[in-house]
């Protein structure tokens, strides 16, 4: 079976420390990019990032020879990281993603036009909360029309909202066989994010190993901290650093 990327590391940076943790590990654990989320829009006001202070904490991930990624809401948002990482790392790998929430066709197109021509940047297009196989590719639709070539842009599954809560335990309800239609239609890579469709860690590693067997799927992105209980988001689905590498020779 191919060799499938993984994507790994905090849901949000917290600060220099965190951030300093998460780059030893991927360099020990062999991540080739690390998540690190400087925004990070919320259901309900509370923490939402350190923001723009943490760039030099991203310069120190593309130095150590990390790929960044990390959540963009607006093309300016998009144009200051590649302004501030690609400044002092030219070619650094940069992974800009829409989350879920960010579904404005607008800005879609214009953070499409700021990753356009650079090589080393890729825009991953995440599903929108609601169950919508033609919602999801016009998001990189509008993405590629900013000028982006197919080798730049990523879709990732991370589910859907269920109507029902009660009906499974799952936070977000993956439609696989959606994935690999739009994988199939679009001729774009497929990561699948286990971390956001499980929700809790057990479940997240039931799914970080099943999804590693689909010959489809192209990679995984999953939530990782040093200390997950004490993490300020998504502290009830982040693995720990160790617990990632017992999945790691099976999933990657
Ligand atoms: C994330 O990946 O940080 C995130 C918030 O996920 P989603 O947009 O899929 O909810
Ligand atoms: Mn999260």
């Amino acid at each position: 079976m191919k060799e499938k990327l993984l994507i790994a590391g905090p849901c949000s940076l917290e600060g220099p420390e965190l951030a300093h943790t998460t780059i030893t590990k991927a360099q020990e654990q062999q991540i080739p990019i690390v998540r690190m989320n400087l925004w990070k829009p919320r259901t309900k006001p509370g923490f939402e990032g350190i923001g723009e202070a943490g760039i030099p904490l991203l310069i120190d991930a593309a130095q150590a020879g990390l790929g960044v990624g990390l959540e963009i809401m607006t093309p300016e948002q998009a144009q200051l990281i590649l302004d501030e990482v690609l400044g002092v790392v030219p070619h650094a790998h940069i992974l800009l993603w829409i989350g879920s929430r960010n579904q404005n066709h607008i800005l879609q197109r214009d953070i499409g036009r700021v990753a356009a021509g650079n090589d080393t940047v890729q825009v991953m297009v995440k599903n929108q909360p609601w169950r919508d196989q033609n919602h999801w590719e016009g998001a990189a639709e509008h993405v590629i029309s900013g000028g982006l070539s197919s080798e730049q842009v990523v879709m990732c599954h991370r589910g859907f909202t269920p109507w029902d809560k009660s009906d499974s335990p799952m936070r977000n309800i993956p439609d696989l066989e959606m994935a690999e239609r739009v994988r199939e239609r679009t001729g774009l890579q497929m990561i699948l994010d286990p971390s956001h469709i499980g929700g809790a860690v057990h479940l997240v590693k039931e799914l970080a190993l099943e999804f590693g067997q689909l010959d489809w799927v192209d990679g995984q992105i999953i939530e990782v901290h040093p200390d997950p209980k004490n993490a300020l988001t998504d502290a009830q689905q982040q693995l720990t650093w160790d617990e990632l590498k017992e999945l790691q020779g099976t999933i990657s």
